[in-house]
């Protein structure tokens, strides 16, 4: 049977940090295993190909029926091969509010709280304006302005600013409220994915094995330690062995199932599934929170915002080939290009909506083809009260995994939503943005609840931030505590979105890929005693 000291279960945001930092000085055998490919060509690192990407290198997974959307199938795109989800998301580069963190280290995460989590973020970063106190300019992972901007988004922040909502150029800074054009995860026009970060510059180090397309099927457990995986490659399941850990960093979804698969989670649901349970706990797949979303659209007369028009797509395959030879221009997009924070009920301690501004009419995730131009302006409940959950719906790891956010479920969400949705309008209808002459694609009575929730109901979404599943904590049923190990087993880690106790204020991937920068730190610590 093949070694390691440690394996890395998933090569996402959080796993490519996990497994590039303990390989990257050469005296650990570090295996990353990731159930997808390599994702190193055109359609992952240029930005403009995202809506490719929602059909490849993507798990696709659909939600059961959602109560609060009017029974709608909810869709959930997951990233499948290097860099997982940061191979496939808008790149927008954003951390959360400080709030969060240290509402976290409230909640008993020690080591959590806004200073402690700083570090890591700025140890991930190379921004392109340099470092700061807020800021770091030496580490893996890019973080650029944006080097094209539809005049749609410059307009939709002028908008925002018509109506007296202040502008911010960072929202990673010392204050996160504002609207402004967002940073991005990108490096001299490409996509700058957690596996281009951390993974690909070492990958060919000797003490470093990537293994893709290899699905891990469940975790080796003797003796109440993790001492190895078991995987499936080229339909053969064979069983790696951890010398000294295993950290699991499969994603929101994915690590409960592979927690689950492995006879760790609600005892009664394994039984179920004919699992013997190794420790019965509630927690792992309950707790999951999602941004709920919902995306207000118009059609413009202009043809300036982007458009699958014939004239859009001779200008599409003019940007391509523009991208090709220079890395500038329309391609560099990603389509979330302009977008701000704001707090639309009296008692939130900090902004509590999100919005995301795209100059293309959006529809139904873009699976649905509109023949028109325009633009579409999400606005997202940052915090949610609703908890969903993850569970198996087969003991197969291949199966995907049954997926419950229970989205609206809390009558405080759809509040929060519907203040967001009115500013959404107020600001798209501001006189920046009657230029481009927009005909509201969905009208309904904004003064009208009913008719607004009908609305809100039948259209929102997810925009794809799950979290929570196998939250840390410093309570007994917590899946990890604040060290990120699990609780009850030894030589088991978990590092992914999955274990934030609560959703941060803002988009995933940083957040992620700082929990793998502490998880590292913490695996080394261990090392140590
Ligand atoms: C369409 C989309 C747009 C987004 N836009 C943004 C954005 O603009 N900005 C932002 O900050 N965030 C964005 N996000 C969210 C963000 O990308 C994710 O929150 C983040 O990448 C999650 O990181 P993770 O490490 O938890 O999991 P992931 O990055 O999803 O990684 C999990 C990895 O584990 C692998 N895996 C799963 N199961 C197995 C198994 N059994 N065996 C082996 N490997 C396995 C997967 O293939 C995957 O590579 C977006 C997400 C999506 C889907």
């Amino acid at each position: 049977m093949e070694s390691f000291d440690y394996i890395v279960i998933g090569g996402g945001s959080a796993g490519s940090a996990v497994a590039g930092r303990l390989a990257v000085d050469g005296t650990r055998r570090v295996c990353l295993l990731e159930a997808g490919g390599r994702n190193d060509n055109i359609l992952v690192k240029t930005p403009g190909f995202m809506p490719f990407l929602l059909k490849n290198a993507n798990y696709r997974f659909e939600t059961v029926p959602q109560k609060g959307l009017n029974g709608r199938v909810g869709y959930q795109p997951r990233g499948r091969g290097l860099g997982g989800s940061s191979a496939i998301n808008a790149m927008v580069y954003i951390r959360g509010n400080r709030w969060d963190y240290d509402n976290w280290a409230a909640l008993g995460c020690t080591g959590w709280a806004y200073d402690d989590v700083l570090p890591y973020f700025r140890r991930a970063e190379a921004n392109e304006r340099g470092g700061d106190d807020f800021h770091g300019a030496g580490g893996p992972l890019f973080v650029e302005d944006q080097k094209y901007a539809n005049p749609t988004s410059h307009a939709f922040v002028d908008a925002a600013a018509a109506l007296q909502l202040r502008t911010n150029s960072d929202f990673n800074g010392a204050r996160q409220e504002g609207f402004g054009l967002y940073q991005v995860t990108q490096h001299k026009g490409e996509r700058w994915s957690a596996a281009r970060a951390y993974v690909e510059p070492i990958r060919e180090q000797g003490n470093f094995a990537v293994r893709n397309n290899t699905l891990v099927e469940k975790l080796v457990i003797e003796d109440g330690r993790v001492t190895g995986v078991q995987i499936r490659r080229g339909g053969k399941s064979e069983t790696l062995l951890a010398r000294r850990g295993v950290v699991l960093s499969a994603g929101a979804f994915n690590s409960p199932q592979i927690l689950m698969l492995s006879g760790i989670g609600p005892a009664e649901h394994l039984k179920a599934h004919r699992i013997d349970v190794v420790l019965d706990k509630p927690a792992v797949g309950s707790d999951l929170q999602d941004h709920i979303d919902y995306v207000s659209g118009w059609e413009t007369d202009s043809d300036v915002p982007l458009g699958q028009t014939l004239k859009g797509t001779l200008k599409m395959a003019a940007a391509i080939l523009e991208h090709r030879r220079k890395r500038t221009g329309t391609m560099t997009t990603p389509y979330a290009e302009a977008g701000g924070f704001w707090t639309v009920m009296p008692d939130s301690p900090a902004p509590d909506v999100q919005w995301h501004f795209v100059p293309a009419v959006l529809e139904d995730h873009g699976r649905e083809k509109v023949k028109a131009h325009g633009f579409s302006l999400h606005a997202c409940v940052l915090r949610p009260e609703s908890r969903g959950t993850v569970r198996l719906g087969s003991p197969d790891a291949a199966a995907a995994p049954v997926i419950d956010p229970n989205f609206l479920d809390d009558e405080r969400d759809m509040a929060v939503l519907r203040a967001g949705v009115r500013l959404s309008h107020r600001i798209a209808e501001a006189p920046p943005m009657q230029a481009f002459g927009p005909k509201d694609r969905h009208p309904v009575d904004l003064n009208d609840d009913a008719a607004l929730d009908d609305l809100i109901r039948s259209r929102a979404d997810t925009v794809y931030h799950p979290v929570g599943t196998c939250r840390m904590g410093a309570d007994a049923d917590a899946v990890v505590d604040s060290t990120l190990k699990l609780n009850g087993l030894d030589g088991l880690w978990v590092a992914d979105a999955s274990i934030m106790p609560r959703l941060v204020s803002g988009n995933t991937n940083a957040p992620s890929i700082m929990i793998g920068e502490r998880c590292t730190d913490f695996v080394m610590a261990a090392e140590r005693r």
